[in-house]
């Protein structure tokens, strides 16, 4: 990506990074957007896929929407 955040936001930009979503579930192809909010105590993320069209909204912890992503 290009430059880093905001210093405070350091962390939790690096939960982001870390937590959030990179392929889509329906397509496997990287999905372009992940908006990351909490619904509740949960922390969710949207996701929009514009390889395949997919929408969807995955929680990266508890019950999820893909699995986890194979180490590099
Ligand atoms: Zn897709």
């Amino acid at each position: 990506m290009s430059s880093p955040p905001d210093r405070r936001f350091a962390a939790d930009a690096e939960a982001h990074r870390r937590d959030a979503p990179r392929f889509c579930p329906a397509c496997a192809a990287a999905v372009d957007l992940a908006s990351e909010f909490w619904e509740g105590d949960q922390r969710r993320f949207y996701c929009w896929c514009s390889a395949c069209g997919w929408t969807g909204e995955i929680a990266p912890t508890g019950e999820t929407a893909i699995g986890h992503e194979p180490p590099h």
